[in-house]
């Protein structure tokens, strides 16, 4: 029957296919194809997001004028080629074997005049603990597959997250490559900030979640935990000016989490911890030594390893060591080793570590990752970063740019590195949302792929009737940024590192000045009103959200100085109205009963999806916040005298 089967589609393919080139899946108002899916799924979940993936088809076909049906296998209409999503048996025995495949890896296929995307569909089979939350995983490869194949085929653009971020480019003949036959693996495992707004955003801008790995960072304090231990084995904890450590509080409250790694029972209760990860079914765990590390200063840790006081070396040796065995005794499991503090530097008595190793660099810099591949590191690199959350001086306004995303995936290919974990990030999609397209898209294939031709891409897919005056919008932004780009800090005559601004205000005044931000207003409100779509309306309400967040952020500062130059009553009247002022704005994302900070797409919190105290800025402590400006408690200076001068 199947054979059968194959014969007809066959049939029907040689008469639908035109030249030798492009088959043809819609033209001229009318497709005769239908979208196939498996009869059944074992995975509910899975089956779930291949109905999705399918309506993603269908949507994008219909943009264009083109009815498409979709029906499980068993009731395919024989007489009509098909698109045929995930584990079909037609993908099987036309050789697009999906069992094979790994990770978010798909298959486009032409056979016989159908098309075939098909990717790893698969659970994370991971057992979760008994009484603990669990979020199973899922790899998804059919989902993503059929993301790339609306983008390059039918003209879709996944600019941001949610129905209103997808846009459908016209394009009333859809066609593939007669020969297509491709097999892809996307260069990064993972690639997450830990949020995702909508999945089908994230995977067609290769942003996956974490799916089998375990991620701790700081492996050890949950494999020998002071709660448990401190009492009945103190010699667990690190010995620390003359007393076991786990008789002190750390600034967090908890008991001090430090350990005595020479001591047998301490590595056995590491290594066991790795190993009872790796046996939940976890593909990858990882390995770390404890935050805030303390050395522990007795003689049998001085000797361990012969390193005597180095204790980056002292911790490489031992966790190498746990690799090793865990390579021999769980062959196809890896183990993630992180590279932080003092273990942030390779390390100096070897040079390969175990084929299941893969470390994980945090912060990695071109000059680190340029050290760490002079070394065999055979699973690869991982990375995790602050830097694209709000602790710098930047806070909620924005600072990553398309150039420097562009670097930072060539940086990321040629350095071998597939994991890349932001702490923060991802959340200014109005401010910042090319850069994460621009990051996404340069995934796709970064030895080629360029910045401006992305773009070009994203501001037509995102501003389509606005897009020349959105591109000078952001053009405009990301030029002013570069002036930070370099960092704001450099190494002096005697070699100390120094920071060259210390006040986030600072900051804040010299990159928003007012007849920049004057400039950005007069190009938006331009944009504003050639707008008639209502997806590009709604696009707009986000990116002049967030605007007119930095502009009432840049009216406190700029005042803020001009009462610091001509400290009168009327000066500091000025300035707290402006401050009351931005506070109000910032309460109104968080108005009782909103459901919508945009109306009509749920998916884009912005700024109201983020603590109130830090938007804010009144508690928000990174960079010192609270002790500027912002931090001013207004009510109360408004009636108290003017402070001395001088004061
Ligand atoms: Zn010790």
């Amino acid at each position: 029957m199947k054979n059968y089967l194959y014969a007809i589609v066959c049939l029907l393919a040689a008469i639908t296919v035109q030249g030798a080139d492009d088959l043809v899946l819609a033209e001229k108002g009318k497709t005769g194809y239908q979208i196939v899916l498996p009869v059944t799924s074992s995975v509910p979940e899975i089956g779930r997001r291949l109905n999705q993936a399918a309506r993603l088809i269908q949507t994008a076909f219909k943009t264009n004028g083109f009815d498409i049906q979709v029906v499980p296998e068993d009731k395919v209409d024989l007489t009509k080629p098909g698109i045929y999503l995930g584990d079909t048996a037609f993908a099987r025995e036309t050789g697009a074997d999906i069992s094979r495949l790994a990770g978010w890896t798909y298959i486009h296929k032409v056979a016989g005049g159908n098309l075939i995307i098909a990717g790893c569909d698969q659970p994370d089979n991971v057992k979760p603990e008994t009484n603990k939350p669990h979020s199973p995983g899922y790899w998804l490869g059919t989902l993503k597959g059929t993301a790339d194949f609306l983008r390059q085929y039918a003209g879709a653009r996944f600019v941001y997250p949610g129905e209103t971020g997808v846009e459908y480019l016209k394009t009333p003949r859809i066609t593939v490559p007669g020969d297509m036959n491709i097999s892809k693996t996307p260069v990064m495992l993972y690639n997450t900030c830990g949020v995702s707004r909508d999945l089908i955003y994230d995977v067609a801008n290769n942003m996956f979640p974490m799916v089998g790995l375990h991620f701790y960072a700081h492996s050890w304090p949950a494999a020998v935990p002071a709660e448990k231990y401190r009492e009945t084995h103190p010699e667990y904890f690190a010995f620390v000016n003359s007393n076991r450590c786990c008789t002190v509080k750390s600034s967090d409250g908890r008991w001090m989490e430090q350990y005595c790694i020479s001591n047998p029972e301490v590595q056995e209760l590491i290594y066991q911890n790795l190993i009872y990860w790796l046996d939940r079914g976890y593909a990858m765990a990882d390995l770390g030594q404890s935050d805030g590390f303390q050395a522990c200063q007795c003689a049998d840790c001085k000797k361990l390893f012969k390193t005597g006081d180095d204790w980056g070396e002292k911790i490489w040796i031992f966790h190498r060591k746990l690799a090793e065995r865990a390579a021999k005794e769980r062959p196809d499991k890896r183990v993630m080793i992180l590279a932080y503090g003092l273990t942030r530097q390779p390390p100096k008595s070897f040079k390969a570590f175990p084929k299941n190793t893969v470390i994980q660099l945090v912060g990695a810099t071109p000059e680190l990752l340029a050290e760490w591949n002079k070394l065999e590191v055979p699973g690869g690199f991982t990375t995790f970063t602050s830097s694209y959350g709000p602790y710098g001086f930047a806070a909620f306004t924005p600072k990553i740019t398309p150039r420097k995303m562009e670097s930072t995936a060539r940086l990321f290919f040629a350095s071998h590195l597939q994991g890349f974990y932001k702490d923060g990030g991802n959340q200014l999609y109005g401010l910042e949302g090319p850069a994460y397209y621009v990051f996404g898209r340069m995934l796709d294939d970064p030895a080629t792929n360029r910045c401006n031709d992305i773009l070009g891409e994203f501001y037509s897919g995102a501003f389509c009737e606005t897009a020349p005056w959105m591109g000078i919008f952001f053009g405009t932004l990301y030029h002013r940024l570069e002036f930070f780009a370099a960092g704001t800090s450099y190494v002096d005559a005697d070699g100390k590192s120094r920071q060259t601004l210390v006040d986030p205000v600072h900051y804040l005044g010299c990159i928003y000045t007012p007849d920049f931000i004057a400039s950005l207003d007069n190009v938006l409100s331009q944009a504003e009103k050639k707008a008639y779509s209502e997806k590009v309306k709604r696009r707009l309400a986000l990116v002049r959200l967030e605007f007119d967040y930095v502009k009432s952020i840049a009216t406190v500062v700029h005042l803020s100085n001009a009462y610091q130059v001509q400290p009168d009553p009327a000066s500091r009247a000025r300035l707290l109205d402006a401050l009351d002022a931005f506070r109000a704005r910032v309460d109104s994302y968080y108005e009782k009963g909103k459901k919508e900070v945009i109306p009509g797409w749920p998916e884009m919190p912005s700024l109201g999806g983020l603590p109130h105290g830090w938007v804010n800025l009144k508690a928000m402590t990174y960079s010192r916040y609270n002790e500027t400006v912002f931090g001013w408690d207004t009510k109360a200076l408004r009636d108290a005298p003017l402070p001395a001068p001088g004061k």
